[in-house]
């Protein structure tokens, strides 16, 4: 039997973020999946933009900004192959939208400048209004981002089909380890999270290959890179639930280059490759990192949490796992502070932030889950 530090199961943006951060804290990491190194799930698919969150200053937007400005440093400090900061146009998508950019500006946290419909014309973004231009935005190379985050970092393709803990240690198949760290997208089969809310969206994205001189990355309900080395990358993620199998295909993309071709000249793109999957979201739209609530042993416990009883201790967690999921559609912006925060935690023992910590919903779930019985 092999043995390690922590294994993380999924190679994903999340699983891959987690994975390079406990190793430059000297864990000694595996991280498994079954398909390869994010060619499969959301991260696959993702056209992997890096650009802040408009809106009124929710408490979501700040996180999401805050996630960002670590993100696009991040990215350019340690893997500038692998992200272009092309900037990004955020576009209104209607005449109402455009009015609420006026209220959006003073929640801009991140460096912007308003650039007028005249001047999005000028380089080849048609149908616009005025936008705001977030010029540290970017767009990574999903695969192979993921791929250099995981360099030096042990990796094996397993399709891991169930999990034991014995003698405080996690075995996947021959692989044994301390901690086990689940960044298995939109997929849950192992362990009882349903507390969570974790569930899928889907969405696709179409690359093709052009000869349009497009230098910057847009987006307006859907999202257009600029060229990079010839391809541009149009995306959206929108069907929720939708079987993942099922909708692959070329009809999803018929409508996203429709729309493309509204905003932008398509009359010489070829198309290259098609990509779909699926991103999954939490409950409340907040990402998941920290431990994993013990559901069994509380309801056992405290029978009478499904009628609302509140309970002073903290809930009862299992023994070293992980969660790093629900990014929504915001992976690769979230990923990496995500990641960061769920290594101090388990190497440093530092507190989770508690806008992210999965424990928020525990409560509320018993409550009111149809699943439960009251
Ligand atoms: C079309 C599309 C466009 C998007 N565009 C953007 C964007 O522009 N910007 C952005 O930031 N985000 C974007 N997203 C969202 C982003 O892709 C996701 O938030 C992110 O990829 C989630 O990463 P993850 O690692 O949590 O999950 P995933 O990437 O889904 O990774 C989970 C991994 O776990 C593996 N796995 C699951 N079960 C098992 C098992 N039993 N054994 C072994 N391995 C297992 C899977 O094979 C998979 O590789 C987009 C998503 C989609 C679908």
């Amino acid at each position: 039997m092999e043995h390690y530090d922590a294994i993380v199961v999924g190679a994903g943006i999340a699983g891959c973020s987690v994975a390079y951060f406990l190793k430059e804290k000297g864990l000694k990491v595996l991280v498994v999946d079954r398909a390869g190194v994010a060619t499969a799930g959301g991260s696959s698919a993702a056209g992997a933009f890096v650009s802040p969150k408009i809106g009124k200053g929710s408490s979501l937007q700040k996180l999401t900004n805050e996630a960002f400005k670590f993100a696009k440093d991040f990215y350019k400090e340690n893997f500038p192959e692998h992200f272009k900061q092309t900037g990004v146009v955020r576009i209104p998508k209607d005449e109402d939208d455009a009015k609420k950019f006026f209220e959006y500006e003073k929640y801009n946290s991140s460096s912007y400048q308003w650039v007028e419909q005249n001047s999005l014309k000028e380089i080849g973004i048609k149908n616009s209004k005025d936008s705001f231009l977030f010029n540290e935005a970017g767009v990574c190379d999903a695969p192979k981002m993921c791929r250099a985050m995981l360099d030096g970092i042990e990796y094996v393709q397993y399709n891991v089909k169930s999990l034991n803990y014995k003698n405080k240690m996690w075995s996947i198949g021959e692989y044994r380890a301390k901690r086990l760290i689940l960044a298995t997208g939109y997929e849950n089969r192992f362990i009882d999270m349903r507390y969570m809310g974790i569930k899928g969206t889907w969405g696709s994205r179409g690359d093709y290959e052009t000869k349009l001189n497009l230098k910057v990355s847009m987006h307006k309900s859907i999202s257009i890179s600029a060229n990079i080395d010839g391809i541009v990358k149009i995306g959206a993620t929108h069907a929720k639930e939708a079987h993942a199998c099922l909708n692959c295909g070329v009809d999803p993309l018929r409508e996203l280059f429709a729309k493309a071709s509204t905003m932008i000249d398509t009359s010489d793109f070829k198309p290259k490759e098609i990509y779909c999957g699926m991103r999954s979201g939490s409950k409340d739209y907040f990402p998941l990192v920290g431990s994993v609530i013990d559901v069994s042993f509380m309801l056992d416990k405290y029978p009478k949490l499904v009628r609302g009883q509140k309970i002073k201790d903290e809930p009862k967690k299992i023994d070293n796992l992980y969660v790093l999921n629900g990014l929504g559609g915001r992976g690769f912006v979230f990923a990496p502070l995500m990641g960061k925060l769920l290594a101090d935690n388990i190497v440093k023992g530092k507190e989770i932030d508690s806008r992210v910590n999965p424990d928020r919903l525990f409560l509320k779930w018993c409550r009111k889950s149809p699943e439960l019985e009251r």
